[in-house]
């Protein structure tokens, strides 16, 4: 039998009581290891984070528990070899698709670290400035931030094992509070063996850092007033989540990041060949094969003016023809696999509904793998649809309210007449509200104009201009110091951001006094 990989729970490893579900190598087919949650007193793990975790991380300063995430990222970076390798076994990703991932969980970890040291030797943050609450200044208001005394409950999706972590566990851990994570179990060996080295190098106070793996059954019956909850998964489960007495009835304060059908756009009065198109074009074949296409923020709408649908359908189908697909271990290989059978069945589906409304104009089924056998290995070819014109991009529903969590996008025409935006605006906002939606131009005034159009309606917009052609960060690469998060179906929720990320982990308390006590405040 596999093994069966410990929680860390209570402040100390245990291991579940019952058999466990097995994590497979979704090229391979092999069983890798188990993970199980039976039998932990959920009631005992919870409050011991929550007394024994909390109060010690809030005995420490910003700048004290900056150094512990400074020191964490040390480990980390340490044992990269050892993450690679579980990722390439358990994701089946290909090494930069794996960095991806773990490369981008160390770098937020040292962001914060950074960010940390510069809040100072305090306990509490100040909010802003004092008001005067009258006409006499002596009795004023200030708001402070403190770091609420309660845990960070983390249920995360498949697709981040260490991302999905570290960007979250750096701002909870930065302001003071504990987290138990509960990684998703497909891909749950990295995050778990993440944590164990963290743990096992006696960095962070006892209880600070928790891992259950496996079930998530009674995680979130234990959850009170001043706890937190962040979730990242599907709408399904999100609603799951919401609906959840501790949301409910007990005011746990929950973040949600949800799916998201992101638009790319390239803007008029750019030629087929233009530099703009063709950034345009290389971000887009990009971001539908970076990790199979299983990123939150990957590119799913193609938005081209409807002059330019053939043009720009045959020049991103040429470089999908480039993309070589099949056993991340073989060289040759440029995409790996879909974490699981399951997905690779529901992408088929989500690709068989899409169709209904979309012609295919470069079809990834077909594509023969490398290394790979294809009775076994969960690999799929990138799949380009469209939709062939303005009009079809106006009754073709499903595009825009469906997410295939895997390497598929659809091409949307869109009108320009006058040269004006506002079809494709009103297209990219049947989104219902996404992570990011990129745009792609040489016009400074036209690009600006766009963002300011649909930025109510995302986390980011990201603007790619030929002069920031080798400087930009990636479409869908979430960087620290930007917001990531999304209205409407994208789940509401805000990360990261810099600092703004620790605002979750606190509490805003307007303090009211004499100007004289409000000086004591530290
Ligand atoms: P999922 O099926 O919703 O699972 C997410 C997490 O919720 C897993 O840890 C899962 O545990 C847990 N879970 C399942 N049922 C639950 C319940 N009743 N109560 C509490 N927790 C429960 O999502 P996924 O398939 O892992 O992830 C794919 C989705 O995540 C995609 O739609 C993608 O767009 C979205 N995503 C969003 C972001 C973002 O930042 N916005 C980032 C990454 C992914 P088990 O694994 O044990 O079932």
């Amino acid at each position: 039998m596999t093994e069966l990989l410990p929680n860390h729970f209570n402040g100390t490893w245990q291991t579940g009581t019952g058999q466990g579900t097995v994590l497979t190598d979704p090229v391979l087919g092999t069983e890798l290891v188990r993970v199980d949650a039976t039998g932990l007193d959920l009631a005992a793990g919870f409050a011991f984070a929550r007394e024994q975790g909390g109060q010690a991380l809030r005995a420490l300063t910003y700048v004290q528990r900056a150094g512990l995430l400074a020191a964490a990222q040390k480990v980390l970076q340490a044992n990269r070899d050892a993450y690679y390798d579980i990722a390439t076994a358990n994701s089946g990703t290909v090494k930069n698709d794996s960095a991806v991932d773990i490369d981008g969980g160390i770098f937020t970890l040292g962001t914060y670290a950074k960010l940390g040291e510069g809040l100072g030797e305090r306990f509490f943050l100040a909010d802003g400035d004092s008001a005067r609450l009258g006409k006499d200044p002596l009795f004023q208001s200030q708001h402070v931030l403190t770091p609420t005394r309660g845990v960070a409950l983390f249920i995360n999706a498949f697709n981040f094992p260490s991302w999905g972590l570290w960007e979250k566990a750096a701002p909870a851990l930065l302001s003071g509070v504990p987290v138990i994570v509960k990684p998703a179990t497909a891909t749950a060996w990295l995050t778990q063996r993440m944590v164990k080295d963290v743990v096992d190098a006696g960095i962070f106070p006892a209880g600070a850092l928790s891992i259950v793996c496996g079930s998530s059954a009674g995680l979130m019956d234990q959850l009170q007033p001043f706890d937190v909850v962040s979730f990242t998964g599907s709408a399904d489960t999100a609603a799951v989540i919401r609906s959840h007495p501790a949301v409910t009835q007990r005011s746990v304060r929950v973040n949600i990041e949800a799916d998201s059908v992101n638009s790319a756009v390239l803007l008029p009065g750019e030629a087929a060949g233009s530099e703009a198109f063709d950034l345009f074009v290389k971000e887009v074949a990009r971001e539908m094969t970076v990790k199979s296409g299983q990123k939150c923020t990957a590119i799913r709408r193609v938005l081209v003016p409807e002059e330019l649908y053939a043009a720009a359908a045959q020049a991103i189908s040429a470089r999908l023809a480039k993309t070589t697909v099949g056993n991340p271990r073989n060289e040759a290989v440029r995409m790996g696999a879909l974490v699981s059978r399951a997905q690779l069945v529901a992408v088929k589906d989500g690709l068989e509904y899409l169709k209904t409304q979309a012609e295919v104009l470069h079809d990834g089924s077909a594509a023969a793998l490398v290394d790979a056998d294809a009775n076994i290995a969960c690999c799929v070819g990138p799949t380009l649809l469209g939709v062939r014109n303005a009009a079809g991009s106006d009754s073709a529903d499903r595009i825009h309210d469906t997410e295939v969590f895997g390497p598929v996008a659809t091409l949307v025409p869109y009108r320009t007449t006058g040269g004006s935006m506002d079809h494709a605006f009103a297209l990219v906002r049947r989104g219902q509200g996404s992570l990011v939606a990129s745009l792609y131009g040489s016009n400074p005034q036209a690009l600006a104009h766009a963002a300011a159009e649909l930025a109510d309606s995302h986390g980011r917009v990201h603007i790619i201009s030929p002069d920031v052609a080798a400087l930009q960060t990636g479409h869908g690469n979430v960087m620290p110091q930007s917001l990531h998060g999304g209205p409407g179906r994208a789940g509401g929720g805000e990360e990261l951001g810099g600092l703004r990320a620790l605002n979750f982990y606190h509490r805003r308390t307007a303090i009211q006094a004499s100007t004289t006590v409000l000086a004591q405040l530290q």
